[in-house]
């Protein structure tokens, strides 16, 4: 079993030929990824949790995130990708914390949008 995971934010590769993926931060852009779940809105809802935020906003966000471009990801500093393994994935969600650093800050813009 070998997992990989590439930032969505910047394009590094996070982690690569690992047993399993643990929630971590970005080497390249420093952007916070949690989730690890087989779909989507499991994993944006994990990722709210694991944030400290609040999990009725997981379906605006899931909704929200899946209508970003790259430009607009990059520029919200919130995305989501699927990781890669040998035969299934797991969502995670990508988060770079703005100005204050907290990870919610940026979700509750890109919610309010
Ligand atoms: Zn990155």
């Amino acid at each position: 079993m070998s997992a990989r995971l590439d930032c969505p934010l910047c394009g590094a590769v996070v982690v690569d030929g690992v047993a399993d993926i643990a929630p971590g931060a970005c080497p390249s852009c420093g952007a916070r990824y949690e989730g690890g779940e087989g779909s989507a809105p499991d994993a944006v809802r994990a990722a709210i949790a694991a944030f400290g935020g609040d999990a009725q906003d997981a379906p605006a966000l899931t909704d929200a995130v899946f209508r970003l471009g790259p430009a607009d990801s990059a520029e919200c500093g919130v995305a989501i990708t699927s990781d890669s393994r040998d035969d299934f994935y797991r969502w995670w969600l990508f988060v770079r914390p703005m100005g204050d650093g907290e990870p919610l800050t940026a979700i509750a813009a890109l919610i309010r949008a």
